[in-house]
């Protein structure tokens, strides 16, 4: 496994490894992998030649009050389990690399990136956007590989792919849990023992929103009221934002509307803080209506 950390190191070796017309895998990611990470490795490793991991703490995406500078980081480990995984490449350039200037450019995709993450998150989804772009541009991989886990993400990067005609394919891929139903995630090792056992509130209360969805007597707006109160019964709990919307439009389902009356895929999306660690979890629905 070769590790590349400036681009002209990267497309130096992507050019020499793809002269026989292999295909490519790409895995973005910002490091401190877990074994949710290792799930999209592996898909990557399973349909293509090629695959390629990139690890990169890209600054535009954090906001000027969020955790760019304690963000985990551990390379050894990453490679580690990049190499176990069956990586051939990994792109790990400094900030420096990635931006010798301050980008001028920005990506915004409007509508979906309004809500969610994209309100609590002011000028995240860009960022995303422009990493996101310069890393197509730098491997030019034939299928890029995202987890639902961040699914916003993914309807962002889908509609960015679609709009602006990258050559590529968009794969998303499941949620990694822990056995106790908790989302894995590198900032999951910011929570304390209390936190880290609270935090499963967050996909317990998706697991059980799934059976009040399916609850003709109740309205849209009755089942975001058992999932705040859900929720807010871990006693460390501070709601972000817990919304139900059409996925991946993202957009809004009438809040007087019965439940018997949605129609489509829908996704319950949850931010919740524990203390000044910010989760996200989400669960799709989709069922034919009698
Ligand atoms: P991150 O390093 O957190 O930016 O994540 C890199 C990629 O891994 C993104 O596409 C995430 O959606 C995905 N990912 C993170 N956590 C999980 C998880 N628990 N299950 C599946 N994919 C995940």
């Amino acid at each position: 496994m070769k590790v590349c950390r400036t681009k002209q190191e990267l497309k130096r070796e992507l050019k020499e490894r793809r002269k026989g017309g292999y295909s490519l895998g790409l895995v973005p990611t910002m490091g401190f992998l877990h074994e949710g990470h290792a799930s999209l490795l592996r898909r990557a490793r399973a349909e293509n030649d090629i695959v390629v991991l990139s690890i990169f703490v890209n600054p535009l995406q954090f906001g000027p009050n969020e955790d760019f500078d304690r963000y985990p980081r551990n390379e050894a480990k990453d490679l580690a389990i990049a190499a176990e995984q069956g990586a051939d490449l990994v792109f790990a350039p400094t900030v420096e690399e990635m931006y010798p200037s301050k980008p001028l450019t920005n990506l915004k995709v409007e509508h979906i990136t309004e809500r969610l993450c994209g309100a609590s998150r002011p000028g995240h989804f860009d960022g995303v956007g422009v990493v996101v772009s310069k890393l197509f541009h730098l491997t030019a991989p034939d299928k890029a590989y995202f987890g639902m886990k961040d699914a916003q993400q993914a309807a962002v990067i889908e509609q960015m792919v679609l709009d602006l005609d990258f050559d590529l394919e968009v794969v998303k891929c499941d949620i990694v849990r822990e056995p106790d139903g908790l989302a894995l995630s590198s900032r999951n090792v910011y929570l304390t023992a209390e936190q880290r056992q609270q935090a499963v509130v967050l996909s317990r209360t998706l697991a059980a929103a799934e059976g009040w969805l399916q609850d003709a007597d109740l309205t849209i707006e009755d089942v975001m009221a058992k999932v705040r109160d859900a929720i807010e019964e871990a006693e460390q709990a501070v709601i972000d934002y817990a919304e139900l919307l059409h996925y991946p439009s993202l957009e809004e389902i009438d809040p007087g509307m019965r439940t018997a009356a949605t129609e489509g895929q829908l996704i319950m999306a949850l931010a919740v803080k524990f203390g000044a660690t910010r989760l996200i979890d989400n669960q799709l629905y989709a069922w034919e209506r009698g």
